[in-house]
């Protein structure tokens, strides 16, 4: 996705209103169990402050992933509110050129907002995912989801201590 920033480019304090959907290349990269499965949706604007680009508002996109306790696939939605300083790339000082990495650049007419959208969507992705917050995990006996009241093949969710010992013994 690109976007023309001539009309703003000469004019301090001009802004130009973004409302874009689109599915993002960059973020079929290898993210674990993280699949996405919508387009990426930014709505927001971008705004010329003192040469430097501003943007703000908020991008969202749906995920695919599974429950870190079950294994159970999971749809997850991700909300990022944006807000990002952009600057020109011939601006950054030399003192600064270490940085660059670190730093969002637009250089000519254009600015580039998949790189943007995708860094600030992954940086914010959870460590952690679990399908809901009494999932129990599986059962360690049958390998079933375990509810509440333990699994059909009669382990409950606590073991029993006695067989724990048992158990070293074995391995
Ligand atoms: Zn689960
Ligand atoms: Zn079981």
């Amino acid at each position: 996705m690109k976007i023309d920033i001539t009309s703003i480019l000469k004019n301090n304090g001009g802004t130009i209103e973004i409302s874009m959907k689109e599915n993002l290349e960059d973020l079929k990269t290898d993210l674990g169990a993280i699949t996405f499965v919508s387009p990426v949706e930014f709505i927001g604007s971008v705004t010329n402050f003192n040469g430097m680009l501003i943007l703000k508002g908020d991008a969202k996109v749906d995920y695919s992933t599974v429950c870190d306790r079950c294994g159970e696939k999971i749809e997850k939605s991700l909300a990022v509110k944006i807000n990002e300083d952009i600057v020109e790339e011939s601006r950054l000082m030399d003192s600064e050129e270490d940085q660059k990495d670190d730093r969002f650049t637009f250089s000519g007419n254009v600015l580039e907002l998949d790189r943007i959208l995708v860094d600030c969507l992954v940086t914010n992705l959870p460590m952690s995912h679990i399908c809901s917050e009494d999932c129990q995990g599986l059962c360690s006996s049958c390998g079933a989801r375990l509810t509440s009241d333990g699994c059909d093949c009669g382990n409950s969710v606590q073991t029993d201590p006695r067989f724990d010992v048992l158990k070293g013994f074995f391995d």
